[in-house]
């Protein structure tokens, strides 16, 4: 209640709306309307790994984590990249097997609930899934050490319906340093540039979130398509090395691709970060309740890890970050690389959501923020995922050409 009167206010001061259109979740009719007509496009959930215990059942409301079928449709998510994870260390046959595993995860979820759900592999095909009611859901292999080293192992994943991969995780691969491993191969090796072909001949996207500054560099000298970062956020506001310069994002955007703003409190908040930092005991101390909690049940690990660290800021052991540093992110990055390179990468269900952002029901309040910023509805619906959508349907013309032996 407190919350509805004090947007209501906000809304009055701004000239926005009358409060008369607001409803309880600070959300107005028009943002409303706005939001529910565009297609929004989330690059990054870790929802996978739930799947992997056969105990989370997609189309159930859940009361746990910040994605389901139920909560995706309150919150008017239209397209979703499941990834496909594991941590770095695992490699060589069983980083493929597991890969396998997980996408195979993926499709039996999507068929199991086809009412709802529809795989879509090109950007018409998120816009049909968009017309027919359903949300588009998509597959991102997070991490090149699944590949194996093997460019047969890619053109697999890309044959099961993987659009894109980020080239590392947080450990670096056979072929790609990542941000936050010391670097052995000074950015991409010859290998690794071979991927990058090969990926915009198969119209996988190139995603470099996590990867080192100069992989970044060598990614984008090296693709014919645009790149994205599928879930990082600004290093300006915070310096984590996974997040992007204004460089970078600059370069980033004079080749037409896009970064998709992570959700993560430690990717958003320098002050949290900061307190991570100066008392790493905090950290421990999570990480065993977690253990003790979820055993190797890593989908447990990732929404425990988030719950968990909520009860260190209600106890005042950590700051509170709240999701309005998503939008000073959004808008930081629109100032920096421009109105058509930014969109929502969230992190949903493997990462520490700020205060207000806690599950997918939540998205609209982005829309209504940024129109109470002045952003113009296009330019929302850009940021929503008409950006994404720009840059899969470049991807697809650079995959065509190169097809065509041009
Ligand atoms: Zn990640």
């Amino acid at each position: 209640m407190v919350r509805a009167i004090l947007w209501a206010g906000a809304c009055f001061a701004t000239g926005v709306l009358l409060a008369g259109a607001m409803k309880a979740d600070g959300v107005s009719e028009r943002a409303r309307k706005l939001h529910f007509s565009s297609i929004v496009v989330d690059t990054h959930d870790d929802t996978t790994q739930r799947f992997l215990d056969g105990k989370f059942d997609l189309g159930v409301r859940s009361s746990s984590g910040s994605i389901d079928i139920p909560r995706m449709r309150e919150g008017g998510l239209g397209a979703i990249f499941f990834s496909i994870w594991m941590p770095s260390k695992i490699t060589g046959p069983e980083a493929v097997d597991r890969a396998l595993i997980q996408i195979d995860a993926v499709r039996e979820q999507v068929r199991k609930h086809s009412k709802d759900l529809v795989l879509a592999t090109t950007a018409a095909e998120i816009r049909d899934a968009h017309k027919q009611g359903k949300i588009a859901a998509l597959l991102g292999v997070e991490g090149g050490h699944m590949i194996n080293s093997d460019l047969g192992v890619l053109r697999s994943f890309a044959a099961l319906g993987v659009r894109y991969m980020t080239l590392t995780h947080s450990g670096n691969d056979e072929w790609a340093d990542s941000s936050t491993d010391k670097a052995v191969h000074n950015g991409l090796t010859d290998f690794g540039k071979d991927v990058i072909r090969e990926m915009n001949r198969l119209g996988v996207m190139v995603d470099i979130s996590h990867v080192s500054d100069k992989t970044f560099y060598d990614a984008l000298e090296t693709s014919k398509a645009p790149l994205i970062a599928s879930h990082s956020s600004c290093r300006a506001i915070c310096d984590a090395p996974r997040n992007m310069t204004d460089q970078m994002m600059k370069d980033l955007a004079g080749k037409g691709g896009v970064v998709q703003i992570n959700y993560h409190v430690g990717f958003l908040s320098q002050e949290f970060r900061d307190a991570e930092k100066t008392n790493p005991e905090l950290n421990k101390a999570i990480s065993a309740e977690v253990m003790k909690r979820c055993a190797d049940n890593e989908g447990c690990q990732l929404i425990e890890g988030d719950r968990i660290t909520r009860e260190y800021v209600e106890q005042g052991n950590l700051p509170r970050v709240e999701f309005s540093k998503i939008i000073e992110h959004i808008d930081h990055a629109m100032k920096v690389a421009g109105i058509d390179h930014v969109g929502l990468g969230s992190d949903f269900d493997g990462a520490n959501m700020p205060y207000g952002m806690e599950d997918a029901t939540k998205i609209p309040k982005i829309t209504e923020v940024l129109l109470q910023k002045g952003y113009s509805e296009g330019d929302v619906k850009k940021i929503l995922g008409e950006n994404t959508l720009r840059v899969m349907t470049e991807v697809e013309r650079v995959s065509r050409e190169l097809n065509a032996g041009k």
